[in-house]
Protein backbone atom coordinates (compact mmCIF):
# COMPACT_ATOMS: atom_id res chain seq x y z
CA UNK A 1 0.00 0.00 0.00
CA UNK A 2 1.38 3.47 -0.93
CA UNK A 3 0.38 5.53 2.19
CA UNK A 4 2.61 8.58 1.43
CA UNK A 5 0.51 8.75 -1.91
CA UNK A 6 -2.75 8.47 0.23
CA UNK A 7 -2.26 10.97 2.59
CA UNK A 8 -0.71 13.44 -0.60
CA UNK A 9 -4.02 13.14 -1.69
CA UNK A 10 -5.52 13.37 1.56
CA UNK A 11 -3.51 16.92 2.25
CA UNK A 12 -3.95 18.43 -1.44
CA UNK A 13 -7.93 17.65 -1.32
CA UNK A 14 -9.24 19.00 2.13
CA UNK A 15 -8.70 21.75 3.85
CA UNK A 16 -10.00 24.01 7.32
CA UNK A 17 -11.63 25.86 4.44
CA UNK A 18 -14.11 23.15 4.09
CA UNK A 19 -15.33 22.87 7.57
CA UNK A 20 -17.58 24.85 9.30
CA UNK A 21 -17.05 24.46 12.89
CA UNK A 22 -14.98 26.08 15.91
CA UNK A 23 -12.01 25.76 17.82
CA UNK A 24 -12.72 24.54 21.66
CA UNK A 25 -13.17 27.58 24.16
CA UNK A 26 -14.74 26.35 27.12
CA UNK A 27 -10.86 25.70 28.05
CA UNK A 28 -9.52 29.31 27.40
CA UNK A 29 -6.10 28.44 26.69
CA UNK A 30 -7.05 26.14 23.43
CA UNK A 31 -9.24 29.22 21.96
CA UNK A 32 -5.98 30.51 20.82
CA UNK A 33 -4.84 27.71 18.51
CA UNK A 34 -4.54 28.42 15.51
CA UNK A 35 -7.77 26.95 13.22
CA UNK A 36 -5.46 26.47 10.30
CA UNK A 37 -3.25 23.82 11.73
CA UNK A 38 -3.83 20.01 9.79
CA UNK A 39 -1.85 17.58 10.15
CA UNK A 40 -1.71 13.80 10.03
CA UNK A 41 0.70 10.73 10.38
CA UNK A 42 0.94 7.12 10.02
CA UNK A 43 2.69 4.47 11.20
CA UNK A 44 2.74 0.86 10.23
CA UNK A 45 6.38 -0.23 11.20
CA UNK A 46 9.12 1.24 12.71
CA UNK A 47 10.72 2.62 10.25
CA UNK A 48 7.39 2.52 7.78
CA UNK A 49 5.74 5.87 8.87
CA UNK A 50 4.41 8.78 6.51
CA UNK A 51 2.73 12.17 7.53
CA UNK A 52 1.72 15.52 6.01
CA UNK A 53 1.48 19.16 7.15
CA UNK A 54 1.93 20.25 11.16
CA UNK A 55 2.22 16.50 11.97
CA UNK A 56 5.56 16.74 13.83
CA UNK A 57 3.62 19.97 15.59
CA UNK A 58 2.44 19.35 19.11
CA UNK A 59 -0.94 20.11 20.14
CA UNK A 60 -3.34 19.37 23.62
CA UNK A 61 -4.22 16.03 23.18
CA UNK A 62 -7.19 16.11 25.79
CA UNK A 63 -9.47 13.10 25.81
CA UNK A 64 -6.74 10.99 23.97
CA UNK A 65 -4.98 10.81 27.29
CA UNK A 66 -7.88 8.81 28.57
CA UNK A 67 -6.60 5.70 26.79
CA UNK A 68 -3.39 5.83 28.34
CA UNK A 69 -4.87 6.39 32.09
CA UNK A 70 -7.15 3.33 31.19
CA UNK A 71 -4.03 1.49 30.25
CA UNK A 72 -2.74 2.09 33.53
CA UNK A 73 -5.80 1.44 35.41
CA UNK A 74 -6.40 -2.30 33.91
CA UNK A 75 -2.69 -3.35 34.30
CA UNK A 76 -3.40 -2.43 38.02
CA UNK A 77 -7.13 -3.48 38.55
CA UNK A 78 -7.76 -5.90 35.76
CA UNK A 79 -11.32 -7.08 35.37
CA UNK A 80 -12.49 -5.87 38.96
CA UNK A 81 -12.00 -2.42 37.07
CA UNK A 82 -15.92 -3.25 36.01
CA UNK A 83 -17.15 -2.31 38.83
CA UNK A 84 -16.72 1.10 38.69
CA UNK A 85 -17.29 1.93 35.47
CA UNK A 86 -19.63 0.05 32.59
CA UNK A 87 -18.47 -0.61 29.00
CA UNK A 88 -21.71 0.61 27.05
CA UNK A 89 -21.97 3.88 24.89
CA UNK A 90 -23.30 7.00 26.71
CA UNK A 91 -25.30 8.35 23.59
CA UNK A 92 -24.87 11.57 25.59
CA UNK A 93 -22.08 14.38 25.52
CA UNK A 94 -18.75 14.07 27.09
CA UNK A 95 -19.04 16.17 29.89
CA UNK A 96 -22.65 14.88 30.64
CA UNK A 97 -24.18 14.71 34.14
CA UNK A 98 -27.49 12.95 33.68
CA UNK A 99 -26.78 9.23 33.45
CA UNK A 100 -25.01 9.07 36.88
CA UNK A 101 -28.37 9.17 39.35
CA UNK A 102 -30.05 6.49 38.06
CA UNK A 103 -26.99 4.36 37.88
CA UNK A 104 -25.91 4.81 41.13
CA UNK A 105 -22.80 6.80 40.16
CA UNK A 106 -21.42 4.33 37.88
CA UNK A 107 -20.48 6.35 34.60
CA UNK A 108 -21.79 4.68 31.18
CA UNK A 109 -17.99 3.88 30.40
CA UNK A 110 -14.45 5.04 30.85
CA UNK A 111 -14.47 8.08 28.09
CA UNK A 112 -16.54 10.01 28.70
CA UNK A 113 -15.74 12.43 31.40
CA UNK A 114 -17.42 10.58 34.45
CA UNK A 115 -15.84 7.61 33.44
CA UNK A 116 -12.22 8.88 33.06
CA UNK A 117 -12.70 10.96 36.50
CA UNK A 118 -13.31 7.40 38.04
CA UNK A 119 -9.92 6.10 36.44
CA UNK A 120 -8.25 9.10 37.92
CA UNK A 121 -9.48 8.12 40.87
CA UNK A 122 -8.10 4.73 40.49
CA UNK A 123 -4.69 5.75 39.58
CA UNK A 124 -4.27 8.95 42.31
CA UNK A 125 -5.53 6.15 44.96
CA UNK A 126 -3.07 3.21 43.97
CA UNK A 127 -0.30 5.12 42.88
CA UNK A 128 2.48 7.19 44.76
CA UNK A 129 3.10 9.75 41.79
CA UNK A 130 0.53 9.22 39.40
CA UNK A 131 1.41 12.32 37.05
CA UNK A 132 4.95 11.34 37.04
CA UNK A 133 3.67 7.67 36.25
CA UNK A 134 1.82 8.64 33.69
CA UNK A 135 4.00 10.46 32.08
CA UNK A 136 6.71 7.88 32.28
CA UNK A 137 4.36 4.94 30.72
CA UNK A 138 3.18 7.39 27.73
CA UNK A 139 7.08 7.79 27.15
CA UNK A 140 7.63 4.69 27.32
CA UNK A 141 5.08 3.33 24.81
CA UNK A 142 6.22 6.21 22.47
CA UNK A 143 9.85 5.71 22.92
CA UNK A 144 10.15 9.18 23.14
CA UNK A 145 11.23 11.25 26.27
CA UNK A 146 10.28 14.82 25.14
CA UNK A 147 6.84 14.57 25.89
CA UNK A 148 5.01 17.15 28.66
CA UNK A 149 2.62 18.37 30.70
CA UNK A 150 1.58 21.78 29.52
CA UNK A 151 1.30 23.51 32.76
CA UNK A 152 -0.77 26.82 31.18
CA UNK A 153 -3.39 24.36 30.02
CA UNK A 154 -3.90 22.33 32.78
CA UNK A 155 -4.06 25.24 34.77
CA UNK A 156 -6.72 27.05 32.51
CA UNK A 157 -8.61 23.77 32.53
CA UNK A 158 -8.73 24.41 36.42
CA UNK A 159 -9.45 27.95 36.22
CA UNK A 160 -13.22 26.89 34.26
CA UNK A 161 -13.27 23.51 34.86
CA UNK A 162 -16.67 23.44 37.16
CA UNK A 163 -18.30 20.45 35.41
CA UNK A 164 -15.83 17.96 36.14
CA UNK A 165 -15.64 19.02 39.58
CA UNK A 166 -18.79 18.97 39.68
CA UNK A 167 -18.99 15.29 38.17
CA UNK A 168 -16.46 14.20 40.42
CA UNK A 169 -18.07 15.35 44.05
CA UNK A 170 -21.40 13.78 42.44
CA UNK A 171 -19.60 10.50 42.07
CA UNK A 172 -18.78 10.92 45.56
CA UNK A 173 -21.43 11.64 47.18
CA UNK A 174 -23.01 8.38 44.73
CA UNK A 175 -20.05 6.21 46.66
CA UNK A 176 -17.66 5.66 43.13
CA UNK A 177 -14.76 8.36 44.27
CA UNK A 178 -12.45 7.10 47.29
CA UNK A 179 -9.24 10.27 47.16
CA UNK A 180 -10.16 14.19 47.75
CA UNK A 181 -11.48 16.02 44.93
CA UNK A 182 -8.44 17.75 44.47
CA UNK A 183 -5.73 15.41 43.73
CA UNK A 184 -8.37 13.84 40.83
CA UNK A 185 -9.05 16.99 39.76
CA UNK A 186 -5.27 17.65 39.58
CA UNK A 187 -4.29 14.44 37.94
CA UNK A 188 -7.50 14.98 35.32
CA UNK A 189 -6.72 17.81 34.15
CA UNK A 190 -2.91 17.43 33.96
CA UNK A 191 -3.47 14.44 31.42
CA UNK A 192 -5.74 16.60 29.05
CA UNK A 193 -2.63 18.66 29.05
CA UNK A 194 -0.08 16.52 27.87
CA UNK A 195 1.57 17.76 24.59
CA UNK A 196 1.86 15.65 21.80
CA UNK A 197 2.25 15.55 17.91
CA UNK A 198 0.41 13.29 15.33
CA UNK A 199 3.71 11.52 14.90
CA UNK A 200 4.05 10.67 18.53
CA UNK A 201 0.84 9.52 18.80
CA UNK A 202 0.61 7.44 16.03
CA UNK A 203 3.86 5.55 17.13
CA UNK A 204 2.09 5.31 21.22
CA UNK A 205 -0.68 3.86 19.67
CA UNK A 206 1.05 1.59 17.97
CA UNK A 207 0.67 -0.32 20.82
CA UNK A 208 -3.13 -1.40 20.17
CA UNK A 209 -2.26 -2.05 16.35
CA UNK A 210 0.17 -4.31 17.76
CA UNK A 211 -1.28 -6.57 20.65
CA UNK A 212 0.47 -4.44 22.88
CA UNK A 213 3.72 -4.84 21.89
CA UNK A 214 5.73 -1.02 21.81
CA UNK A 215 6.77 -0.32 18.45
CA UNK A 216 10.59 0.74 19.50
CA UNK A 217 11.78 -2.42 21.24
CA UNK A 218 9.14 -5.03 20.64
CA UNK A 219 8.47 -5.06 24.82
CA UNK A 220 4.85 -6.78 25.71
CA UNK A 221 3.58 -3.74 27.95
CA UNK A 222 0.21 -4.65 27.29
CA UNK A 223 -1.74 -8.46 27.50
CA UNK A 224 -3.20 -9.03 24.02
CA UNK A 225 -6.66 -9.49 26.08
CA UNK A 226 -6.61 -5.93 27.26
CA UNK A 227 -5.37 -4.32 24.17
CA UNK A 228 -8.74 -6.36 22.76
CA UNK A 229 -11.05 -4.62 25.41
CA UNK A 230 -9.77 -1.35 24.52
CA UNK A 231 -10.19 -1.38 20.85
CA UNK A 232 -13.45 -2.42 21.46
CA UNK A 233 -13.90 0.59 23.71
CA UNK A 234 -12.41 3.33 21.25
CA UNK A 235 -15.06 1.59 18.67
CA UNK A 236 -17.95 1.87 20.52
CA UNK A 237 -17.30 4.64 23.23
CA UNK A 238 -14.20 6.60 21.71
CA UNK A 239 -16.13 9.47 20.47
CA UNK A 240 -18.88 10.21 22.96
CA UNK A 241 -22.41 10.44 20.68
CA UNK A 242 -20.84 10.40 17.64
CA UNK A 243 -19.38 6.83 18.01
CA UNK A 244 -22.25 5.69 15.63
CA UNK A 245 -21.20 8.56 12.83
CA UNK A 246 -17.59 7.44 13.52
CA UNK A 247 -17.76 3.85 13.10
CA UNK A 248 -19.95 4.72 10.08
CA UNK A 249 -17.85 6.59 8.27
CA UNK A 250 -14.12 5.53 9.34
CA UNK A 251 -14.76 1.98 10.44
CA UNK A 252 -11.88 2.13 12.87
CA UNK A 253 -11.62 2.16 16.63
CA UNK A 254 -10.70 5.62 17.44
CA UNK A 255 -10.16 8.32 20.28
CA UNK A 256 -11.05 11.88 19.86
CA UNK A 257 -10.03 15.17 22.24
CA UNK A 258 -11.26 18.67 22.11
CA UNK A 259 -7.37 20.02 21.07
CA UNK A 260 -8.54 18.58 17.60
CA UNK A 261 -6.55 15.48 17.49
CA UNK A 262 -7.86 11.77 17.02
CA UNK A 263 -6.20 8.46 16.89
CA UNK A 264 -7.47 5.44 15.21
CA UNK A 265 -5.71 2.74 14.73
CA UNK A 266 -6.19 -1.24 12.32
CA UNK A 267 -5.56 -3.54 13.97
CA UNK A 268 -2.49 -5.33 13.04
CA UNK A 269 -1.64 -3.07 10.26
CA UNK A 270 -1.33 0.43 10.96
CA UNK A 271 -1.93 3.46 13.63
CA UNK A 272 -2.96 6.77 12.21
CA UNK A 273 -3.06 10.13 14.33
CA UNK A 274 -5.13 13.64 12.79
CA UNK A 275 -5.01 17.14 13.70
CA UNK A 276 -7.06 19.88 12.79
CA UNK A 277 -8.45 21.98 15.92
CA UNK A 278 -11.45 22.52 14.54
CA UNK A 279 -14.16 20.93 15.99
CA UNK A 280 -18.19 19.86 15.31
CA UNK A 281 -21.12 20.54 17.79
CA UNK A 282 -19.88 16.99 18.83
CA UNK A 283 -16.58 17.91 20.10
CA UNK A 284 -14.81 16.35 17.99
CA UNK A 285 -12.69 17.60 14.78
CA UNK A 286 -14.89 18.44 11.85
CA UNK A 287 -11.49 17.74 9.80
CA UNK A 288 -10.04 15.11 11.29
CA UNK A 289 -13.09 12.67 10.92
CA UNK A 290 -13.22 13.51 6.61
CA UNK A 291 -9.36 12.70 6.65
CA UNK A 292 -9.96 9.63 8.35
CA UNK A 293 -13.25 8.46 6.19
CA UNK A 294 -11.05 9.44 3.14
CA UNK A 295 -8.18 7.30 4.28
CA UNK A 296 -9.72 3.99 4.90
CA UNK A 297 -12.01 4.72 1.45
CA UNK A 298 -9.12 5.43 -0.37
CA UNK A 299 -7.06 2.25 1.21
CA UNK A 300 -9.95 0.27 0.60
CA UNK A 301 -9.69 -1.45 4.57
CA UNK A 302 -11.44 -0.90 7.19
CA UNK A 303 -12.33 -3.59 9.81
CA UNK A 304 -15.42 -4.02 8.73
N1 LIG B 1 -10.26 18.20 29.31
C1 LIG B 1 -11.47 18.13 28.56
C2 LIG B 1 -12.70 18.15 29.47
O1 LIG B 1 -12.69 17.55 30.48
C3 LIG B 1 -11.45 16.89 27.70
C4 LIG B 1 -12.69 16.75 26.86
C5 LIG B 1 -12.44 16.12 25.52
O2 LIG B 1 -11.32 16.16 24.98
N2 LIG B 1 -13.50 15.65 24.90
O3 LIG B 1 -13.67 18.77 29.19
Amino acid sequence: MNYQKILDTIHSEMSYRDVGGKVASYIPELAKIDPRKFGMHLYCGENQHYGFGDSEEKFSIQSISKVFSLCMAMNIMGEDLWERVDVEPSGNPFNSLTQLEQENGIPRNPFINAGALVISDILVDHLENPKEELLSFVRQITGDADIEYDETVASSEKSTGFRNIALVNYMKALGNIKCEVEPIIDFYFHQCSLRMSCRQLAKAFMIFANKGKVLENGEKIMRPEIVKRINALMQTCGFYDEAGEFSFEVGLPGKSGVGGGIVAIHPERYSVAVWSPILNEKGNSELGMKALEKLTTLTGVSVF
